[in-house]
């Protein structure tokens, strides 16, 4: 394992400029929030590329920044309208704080982005290596960054024991960063980096032939690619069901909105029970009582820690009394077929694709 007293002050110049080189020959450029870089742009395109792919997170990108292209534009927006762009991305955690922080800088800064990093690392959702990437990529400012792609590109190169849950293996990886980090063109130094551990770098098979930084590269002199990161030992997921319970009065689905944190946190999704005991009861909270009902695929929707198997009914229902279920902010009627502007649920959205697919069948 390399300690930062092993990278001298010309190996960590020769190390930056290859990488340099690297990516202004064919590192990426052209993506859409490489474009007019704002450190809001770029704090909206680095949440969002937490645990998603780029070629996913694009477009979610895009229609975010139509709808939001300012931090006043976001901060003004409801939850429910924040979320609803999100959904489909997963880990909605990271939209209800974007919200938070968009909120924070309207009232403390005058719905700028503060500059300081201290003060970005003190926002809702943003690490060091975030509030590095958002201010060294939009100001230039000198930050050093470790994202999972930067992880295993400097791991490798160093050979640094450990794996990406480990705080002591983030702990040996900030000084060789901070040690690598260039003062200038620190913002294609960072992008550079991402870019190396998501193109060249990659999880399995690393395209070490063609690394700028193979002469240098540990792993790759004693063929450990492999070895490094270590990998996370496997725990067994644990696995839960639910019933989930569909309500359904002409074109309308009867949803309810989850508590705002926890799975699905702000979500609107079906009611869930334990066991078909519970269905009767569960309608009749709402002023429903079923007519008949039509089981829906099952499914199963994982989290990180644990399985979700859902048993979906479809439930033709009828009121008890005309207008026994208003729609309140904790309840929605979702019309089928119309643009709802809500943040659903993944288990909902997979659901409503079925019923719409039923419905074509019938029609
Ligand atoms: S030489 Fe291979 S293992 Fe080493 S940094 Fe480059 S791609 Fe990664």
């Amino acid at each position: 394992m390399t300690n930062k007293t092993q990278i001298s002050a010309i190996s960590a110049k020769k190390f930056s400029q290859q990488v340099l080189s690297w990516y202004h020959e064919q590192g990426r450029k052209h993506l859409p929030w490489q474009q007019n870089k704002t450190p809001y742009r770029v704090w909206i395109s680095e949440i969002m590329l937490q645990q998603t792919q780029v070629a996913t997170v694009i477009p979610y990108y895009l229609r975010f920044m139509e709808s939001f292209p300012s931090i006043l534009d976001l901060a003004n927006a409801s939850e429910d309208n924040v979320l609803h762009h999100w959904t489909g991305l997963g880990y909605y955690a990271r939209a209800r704080n974007l919200h938070k922080s968009a909120k924070i800088m309207a009232k403390q800064y005058q719905g700028k982005f503060p500059e300081n990093i201290d003060d970005v690392i003190a926002l809702p959702g943003i690490g060091r290596s975030t509030a590095g990437a958002i201010l060294s990529l939009s100001l230039h400012q000198t930050h050093p960054i470790l994202d999972g792609n930067v992880k295993r590109v400097l791991a490798r190169c160093y050979l640094v024991e450990g794996h990406n849950a480990q705080a002591k293996f983030e702990k040996a990886l900030w000084p060789i960063a901070n040690k690598l980090t260039p003062n200038k063109d620190v913002a294609s130094y960072n992008q550079a980096m991402m870019d190396l551990g998501a193109m060249v770098c990659t999880r399995s098979k690393p395209n070490c032939q063609e690394c700028p930084i193979n002469d240098d590269c540990l792993a790759f002199k004693l063929s450990e690619q492999a070895n490094f990161p270590q990998k996370k030992p496997k725990k067994v997921t644990p696995a839960k069901s639910t019933i989930m319970i569909i309500p359904k009065i002409n074109n309308q689905l009867f949803m309810t909105k989850r508590p705002p944190s926890g799975i699905w946190g702000g979500l609107y999704s079906f009611i869930e029970v334990d066991n078909e005991k519970e269905i009767n009861s569960a309608l009749s909270q709402y002023g429903l009582s079923e007519l008949n009902s039509t089981a829906l695929r099952p499914f199963r929707h994982t989290f990180s820690h644990f399985h979700l198997d859902i048993t979906p009914l479809l439930i033709e229902c009828e009121l008890h009394s005309i207008n026994s279920v208003n729609e309140t902010p904790q309840t929605l009627w979702y019309k089928l077929g119309d643009s709802n502007s809500v943040g659903l649920a993944a288990s909902s959205c997979k659901i409503i694709e079925e019923i719409h697919e039923l419905n074509n069948l019938i029609t």
